[in-house]
């Protein structure tokens, strides 16, 4: 049988272990003393390390993503990213679970609703087998960089032996007249900064989408 994807963790991200992790730092809002944080740190790229892999959108996904942002455009927003890796090491998302209906959201800060966030996960893992893959937010503005709180915490995902994520992706997004731009960013345990990572939008019967989301076998 053709090999198509990978087959996911054993267990479940949990995602409810790092509340801090969507929240955007206030230098985000201000762009010229984050871009100072920038060049400072020099945290937003590994130049010495090669991303080869992309990211697979479906078009439900990106839909997904561009609903979330547009239906809070005064305030911060994101969600998480959900899928599995394919054999070319791609990362396919399928599903993007939203902030959620108790999540806080302020100009510059939010908190996603964890605990609705991991129901509906451990419902996809337990349905197609598929797993965290990594979390998305909207920036102010055409802000489209990290900031330094994106990274620390993009850091704690794929090192905490609490979450058990050895590389993800972080895509930022910036509203762009009536819809959005998405950046995604690599991050992996080895990584020593953020890499940009290509992405593209593919069809909801794509046929890694297909394989990908056959049910479970019990
Ligand atoms: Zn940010």
């Amino acid at each position: 049988m053709e090999r198509t994807s990978q087959i996911p963790g054993r267990f479940v991200v949990r995602i409810s272990q790092d509340l801090g992790l969507q929240e955007v730092d206030g230098a985000c809002r201000r762009a010229s003393a984050c871009r100072l944080v920038c060049s400072l740190r020099d945290f937003s790229q590994d130049r010495g390390e090669v991303v080869t892999m992309k990211v697979l959108f479906t078009q439900r996904a990106y839909s997904s993503i561009v609903k979330e942002c547009l239906a809070f455009p005064k305030t911060e927003t994101g969600g998480i990213l959900v899928g599995r890796k394919t054999a070319d090491s791609d990362f396919l998302i399928p599903f993007v679970i939203g902030s959620g209906p108790k999540a806080k959201r302020s100009q510059s800060r939010f908190t996603p609703d964890v605990s609705w966030q991991q129901e509906i996960l451990e419902g996809l893992f337990k349905r197609y087998a598929v797993n965290y893959l990594g979390s998305f937010h909207r920036h102010p503005g055409t802000y489209y960089q990290p900031s330094l709180r994106d990274y620390r915490n993009a850091r704690k995902i794929t090192s905490s032996p609490d979450w058990d994520v050895y590389e993800a992706i972080f895509p930022i997004a910036i509203l762009n007249g009536g819809g959005i731009q998405i950046y995604p960013y690599y991050l992996s345990r080895k990584s020593k900064g953020f890499k940009p990572i290509s992405w593209e939008i593919i069809s909801n019967k794509h046929h890694l989408v297909r394989s990908a989301l056959q049910r479970r076998k019990r």
